[in-house]
């Protein structure tokens, strides 16, 4: 059978808004819900209702279907509904999405372990140059002595007798469509199916365990404050078989004297005799990386910022490399020998005589003609 759009399996045409679609949802489920109607084929039409909501109620894959139709090239649709999982939940299902809370949860499905955040401080060097570091954990792992199961031993998992090992009973209960049988999750075994008459001693019954251990951290070169690095399965351990969480560690970086950093710009300010700023020279001037040679070119002026192309920090997400910026800062001599003074003062003559005196020059602008 061909797959139907979406709009119209909930009787809509496109462009039909979020009240608009709720509402035809919620119309349409009340309808073909297996728990109201018995008809043959409302099993079927409740699951392609469902899938429809499930695509339409989220404002990204609603997005992409609306774009791509089926044929999302970036998600597969082939698999049905990927939020009901090819079956569909209980009547709470549908409440849970309409008065908040979410889906219920299945308490046996597998479920990714609790992400850890860190903070680190490392130095400037540390920040620039990358380096590895130890960092101290409190994770729970899974409780080597149950293998997870939080039982003494393995006799000691019964089957739950209320529910006979489901981990869902049935509840007559009534709701806004009136009365109806909704299925819970079984208040006995919480879901689970299973009940422990024994708790392992060393979880007390949890499954899980919290230890505290040392991860190595490879920092890359080029971290910055308030980057985050994030290491994969270094979190909580998963439950039920699921995937262990993540570890995130966030930067805070130390300074340096003379280098400061912008992003990955390394800005360094040196002084500049005012002969070399007039004159001109070339000097070596240290990176992080060394020294490089960098022309100062005649007639610098006081705040000039020179570019050494490359020079700066590396990025750590890949990328290119930071520049390094330097700002001539021209230093005025506060004391003079005589024969200094005496050369200066035949200059300042002399620029008189030219009549080139930026002073003289500026003032004459306020000068009033007649
Ligand atoms: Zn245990
Ligand atoms: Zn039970």
């Amino acid at each position: 059978m061909a797959k139907r759009d979406y709009y119209e399996v909930l009787g809509l045409s496109k462009g039909a808004s979020e009240d608009e679609i709720k509402k035809a949802y919620r119309q349409l489920a009340k309808k073909y819900h297996p728990d109201i109607n018995k008809e043959p084929g409302a099993e079927e039409k409740f699951k392609e209702i469902n899938e429809a909501y499930d695509t339409l109620s989220d404002p990204d894959k609603k997005a992409r279907y609306d774009q791509y139709g089926f044929d999302d090239p970036t998600q597969g649709f082939s698999g049905g509904a990927s939020g009901f999982g090819g079956g569909f939940g209980g009547f709470e299902d549908i409440f849970s999405q309409f008065f908040g809370g979410g889906r219920t949860r299945n308490s046996n499905a597998p479920q990714q372990g609790a992400d850890i955040e860190k903070q680190m401080s490392i130095t400037f060097e540390e920040a620039v140059y990358g380096c590895k570091k130890k960092i101290r954990l409190s994770v729970d792992e899974e409780c080597i002595q149950c293998g997870g199961t939080g039982a003494a031993s393995k006799n000691d998992i019964k089957t739950c007798t209320k529910c006979g090992g489901r981990g869902r009973v049935v509840m007559r209960q009534q709701t806004i469509f009136g009365y109806t049988n909704v299925e819970t999750a079984c208040p006995d075994c919480r879901g689970k199916g299973k009940i422990i008459t024994k708790k392992c001693p060393d979880c007390n019954g949890a499954g899980r365990v919290r230890r505290t251990k040392d991860v190595e951290v490879t920092i890359p070169a080029g971290m910055q404050t308030g980057m985050t690095l994030r290491m994969e399965g270094y979190g909580g351990a998963g439950i039920n078989g699921g995937p262990n969480g993540d570890l995130y560690i966030s930067f805070i970086c130390g300074e340096h004297k003379q280098f400061k950093r912008e992003g990955q710009d390394i800005i360094l300010t040196i002084p500049l005799s005012y002969y070399q700023a007039v004159l001109g020279d070339t000097i070596e001037v240290p990176t992080i990386d060394g020294n490089v040679s960098l022309k100062i070119p005649a007639g610098t002026q006081p705040g000039t910022k020179l570019r050494l192309k490359g020079r700066g920090c590396k990025n750590p997400k890949g990328g290119a490399q930071g520049d390094q910026y330097v700002i001539c800062n021209v230093i005025v001599p506060t004391s003079l020998t005589k024969e200094e003074k005496k050369a200066i003062e035949e200059l300042r003559d002399q620029e008189k005589k030219d009549k080139k005196s930026p002073w003289e020059n500026f003032k004459n602008l306020f000068t009033k003609k007649n």
